[in-house]
């Protein structure tokens, strides 16, 4: 099937009679007729729900037709975007290992890796996404586990070079690990140039309504771990925890990285999705390409109105000639690049909070990523208690404001956009 018809049937096949959408499963448990029956799922020796922690029906047929959407071999829902990036590199490193990560990553990535993940013992370098070869190769040590990257960044909009990348991690016998949330599959599948494994916010164009938060991580089945066992204890030694079990030996390059995450992972600490969220989901992924071509489309829109605009210094769009990124888009984004699109405010952060105010449509939120346009002035929240130099350094320019292009009626933007500048 196509990609637009896997977004409508991929995961879920109703028998005669049976629910029309996928069911929600609103159960924690699940009943058998005996102990055996039940032992034989907690020796991973037959296939079945017993616990909503660890799989629901629901949550495992959105996650097949996100699995589909990608062109992966295996995937799974989670809590939120921030707990699949977690298991996605836990998944594979621990205490004195190292991960390379490029540098223009969503915040709460970097705080992870860099805070939290280092506190249990991970080493991450950060690289610049647009350095050489050679610098990206420089930054492998023996001990690295994997390398991370972001097709389109949040908020730096950057778009990844994933074949340089993933062309680096094989030279070093790890998987590439590529977060595809700014782009979803429909602009980007990660997988055709090369990535490893897959992450995502759900929580941002994938559900596409600022409904429900969640993460997933589809796996493409193609690293193949056997090949660098030495490196890969996790998967190709037998885990006690699990009655001697070998992922890579009994469920294949396929399934052993996404079934080590669910049966390890996520049975200890527990970033399971509500069913309701996973089915809101699905729900969501069913116009996931009706929608991005339209907020690629008013993307594009108001990135050019705005970069004829003589209140505005600059802007920052992939799809715009010019723009340092253009070609990485032409490339890997050839759809469109998203509704984001960031651009400074001449006058700097006087002029950026006047324009924010004056925004009538466009309403003020931290969220990015969905059906309504909203934006966000960082000088003024998120990086609120930096000074000007302060924000240069962590490249939030004073005048920035990132603009996430929602799906109303591009006149009604650029109006909206058009009276706000006229009061700056
Ligand atoms: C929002 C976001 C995350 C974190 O996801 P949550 O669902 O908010 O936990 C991770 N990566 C990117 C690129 C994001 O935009």
């Amino acid at each position: 099937m196509k990609f637009d018809t896997n977004c409508l049937h991929a995961g879920y096949r109703p028998g005669s009679g049976e629910p029309r959408n996928i069911p929600i499963v609103q159960s924690t448990t699940f009943r058998y007729e005996t102990s055996e029956d039940m032992g034989r799922l907690f020796d991973l020796e037959a296939e079945g729900y017993f616990y909503t922690r660890l799989q629901n029906p629901t949550s495992d047929a959105v996650a097949a037709r996100l699995c589909a959407l990608e062109g992966g071999s295996a995937a799974m829902l989670l809590s939120s975007g921030q707990a699949a990036t977690f298991f996605a590199v836990f998944n594979i490193a621990s205490a004195g290992d190292h991960i390379v990560c490029s540098s223009a990553v969503y915040g709460g990535t970097y705080n992870l890796f860099a805070v939290t993940m280092r506190r249990m013992g991970i080493q991450f370098t950060f690289v610049d996404p647009d350095c050489s070869e050679e610098e990206l190769n420089a930054a492998f040590r023996p001990e690295t586990k994997a390398l991370f990257g972001e097709t389109i960044a949040n908020p730096a909009l950057t778009v990844l070079d994933i074949e340089k990348f993933a062309r680096a991690a094989h030279a070093h016998g790890v998987p590439l690990i590529v977060d595809n949330t700014f782009a979803t599959p429909a602009l980007c599948r990660p997988f055709e140039w090369g990535a490893d494994i897959v992450t995502h916010s759900t929580s941002k164009y994938l559900d596409g309504h600022a409904a429900a938060l969640g993460g997933a991580i589809v796996d493409s089945g193609r690293f193949d771990w056997e090949a660098h066992a030495d490196k890969f204890p996790g998967l190709t030694t037998p885990d006690d925890s699990y009655h001697g079990v070998t992922y890579t030996k009994k469920f294949g390059p396929g399934g052993a990285y996404i079934t080590k995450a669910v049966v390890q992972l996520m049975r200890d600490f527990g970033s399971t999705p509500a069913p309701m969220n996973a089915w809101l989901l699905g729900m969501g992924m069913e116009t996931l390409p009706l929608r991005m071509a339209r907020h690629c489309a008013n993307g594009q829109g108001v990135a050019q109105w705005l970069q004829k605009h003589e209140k505005v210094a600059w802007v920052r769009y992939a799809g715009l000639p010019g723009d340092r990124y253009y070609e990485l888009a032409q490339k890997y984004l050839p759809h469109g690049c998203c509704g984001v699109v960031s651009f400074g405010v001449k006058g700097g952060r006087a002029a950026a909070e006047r324009f924010m105010a004056g925004l009538e449509l466009a309403s003020i939120a931290t969220h990015v990523a969905d059906a309504k346009t909203c934006v966000l002035h960082p000088a003024s929240a998120t990086h609120r208690q930096m000074n000007d130099a302060e924000l240069a350094a962590a490249g939030v320019s004073p005048d920035l404001v990132r603009l996430s292009v929602g799906l109303e009626d591009l006149g009604d933007l650029i109006a909206d956009l058009s009276q706000a500048l006229d009061q700056v």
